[in-house]
């Protein structure tokens, strides 16, 4: 953490009282470490956005378009009348309050503008006074307000302090989906080239060389050869991890930071032991080389153009179905948008396990299997010999990553793979796991260093959580399954509760499962020495 960074102990002291002025007005201190920095032009430039420039925040002029207001009503007006959930969500909020202490970022900051409620009328108060007659007519007495540049600067702050993470659609009795809103309002901000380097660069990065890193297809070939060597090391077994190979029954389609990043990396091997043990017939694409899509957090039009490649190489490769890795984000366009956004995926099989049979029913319609579910059924039907004693330096809990738990309810399947691998496994406290989990504050391209000091205060509720388990059973390690979390848990729980580290399921489910043809094996997937053990718990 760099120096600047205030003590747990400051950034616990949260005011809670309102402040003296009026919600409507708009006045906003970008204050350091709690924005993030805009969109380098060439980012821009390369994806045909609008109005590239060099700007900053905290500059008293943006540089917005001269028509700047035109641009952003006409490009509310078209959104109205598209999204049908957008124009009620716009209608129908009562302001009951039942949202209002639900976002992390509000508890962790005090600042009721982070409150659900009062985020989504930032744009709401702007809707009413243009689009509906009382507004036209009685302006802020009808809860309208004037779009200014001042108003412009504030969706900026606010909508890049959302996670998009849904937490507060569980409790709304309507449920009114922030998320949703936070979105429109990003892609109305980027119609006048106000946006942020965290989430453009990987975008550019994605549209030009299919993945977030921009890593070509020979540096994607290398990253995974060194894995199966490292691998090798380690086991006494090299897998085979086949590239752009046509006729494999499945194509594994994987977030790039699984093959750079850590702990991430160790998630890979995990994947890469499996898939040798039970003889799949799989390959991976050098041109589908990311499964994450950052276009999520830009607009629906991105999401689309990211996405369309995943469909394309299933079809280029003529493999049957496809097999997606451990990634948040990327499983709420895979499972909420793809198929009819890049479908229909008619060319492709429902999936089928080629090991127990299983068919995968739900899966009809996308075509695509998440790895938990995959993995979890070959557990049910005993396919797997498993060691749980490999991860007994473990204590584990889990952390439900907002976009598989509340976007695709994708609850039991992660649970029951853990308590198969791993003989210490505890719950976080009820209200902070499943459908009601806490986001690890750093979610829709908000994972960047600049705003670390918001990241630590959305990130406060979730760590809090980890902190009972940690306090109470000695929880050391956080399993997940979204690559983000992977990425911005480590230095949040550094942060507030050190001692605990943070890990996929899959390598854990890595570090269980005795291969056929291994070595002895003497440490974990990340170099641990195991504590040896019980033996086998399935035949
Ligand atoms: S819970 Fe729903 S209806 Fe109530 S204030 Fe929040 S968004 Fe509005
Ligand atoms: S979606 Fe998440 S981050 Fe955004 S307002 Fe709701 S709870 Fe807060």
């Amino acid at each position: 953490m760099a120096d600047s960074t205030p003590t747990p102990e400051a950034l616990t002291q949260i005011d809670l009282h309102p402040p003296d002025r009026d919600w409507r007005d708009p006045a906003v201190a970008f204050r350091k470490g709690t924005f993030c920095y805009p969109a380098n032009p060439k980012h821009l430039e390369y994806l045909g956005l609008a109005n590239p420039r060099k700007w900053q925040p905290t500059d008293a002029d943006w540089h917005l378009p001269e028509n700047w207001r035109q641009i952003i009503l006409k490009g509310l007006e078209e959104r109205l009348a598209k999204y049908r959930s957008f124009r009620l969500f716009m209608d129908i909020c009562v302001r009951c309050g039942a949202c209002a202490d639900k976002c992390h970022f509000y508890l962790g900051s005090g600042d009721p503008k982070n409150m659900p409620v009062l985020r989504a009328e930032l744009i709401r108060s702007v809707y009413r006074r243009y689009f509906t007659t009382a507004g036209r007519l009685f302006g802020p007495l009808a809860g309208g307000r004037e779009l200014t540049e001042q108003v412009l600067k504030e969706w900026f702050y606010y909508f890049y302090q959302c996670t998009e993470c849904r937490r507060c659609s569980v409790f709304c009795p309507y449920g009114i989906d922030t998320a949703e809103v936070t979105m429109i309002g990003r892609e109305l901000l980027n119609l006048v080239g106000c946006n942020i380097n965290w989430v453009l660069e990987p975008v550019a990065n994605c549209y030009r060389t299919g993945n977030h890193l921009g890593i070509q297809p020979h540096g994607f070939k290398d990253s995974i050869d060194f894995a199966v060597d490292e691998l090798a090391e380690m086991t006494g077994v090299r897998v085979e991890v086949p590239i752009n190979k046509k006729g494999a029954e499945v194509l594994f389609v994987t977030p790039s930071a699984d093959y750079f990043g850590t702990p991430h990396y160790f998630t890979l091997l995990g994947y890469f032991t499996l898939f040798h043990e039970i003889g799949l017939d799989f390959t991976m694409s050098a041109f589908a080389s990311e499964g994450g899509n950052f276009g999520l957090f830009t607009s629906h039009e991105m999401v689309k153009r990211l996405n369309a490649k995943i469909y394309m190489e299933a079809r280029r490769l003529g493999v049957k179905w496809i097999l997606g890795g451990e990634c948040g984000h990327m499983w709420r366009v895979l499972h909420q948008y793809m198929d009819t956004m890049n479908g229909p995926a008619d060319f492709l099989e429902v999936p089928t396990s080629p090991v127990t049979g299983t068919r995968f029913e739900h899966a009809r319609s996308t075509k695509m299997l998440h790895i938990c579910e995959f993995t979890a059924d070959l557990i049910r039907n005993g396919k797997l010999r498993l060691d749980p004693s490999r991860n007994a330096h473990w204590r584990v809990t889990f952390h439900d990553s907002c976009n598989p738990s509340r976007a695709m309810g994708l609850l039991e399947e992660p649970r029951y793979i853990l308590r198969q691998v791993c003989p210490s496994f505890h719950e976080m406290p009820e209200n902070t796991i499943r459908e009601q989990t806490f986001c690890c504050g750093s979610g829709a391209g908000l994972g960047t260093d600049e705003n670390l000091e918001m990241r630590l205060r959305g990130g406060f509720p979730r760590a809090n959580a980890v902190r009972y388990v940690h306090e109470r059973y000695g929880v050391n390690l956080l399993a997940c399954i979204c690559a983000i979390d992977k990425a911005t848990l480590p230095p949040l729980l550094e942060y507030w509760v050190p001692g605990v580290e943070v890990a996929g399921v899959h390598e854990l489910v890595g570090n269980a499962l005795v291969m056929r043809d291994e070595g002895p094996r003497t440490a974990d997937l990340r170099g641990t020495p195991l504590a040896g053990g019980e033996g086998p718990t399935h035949a």
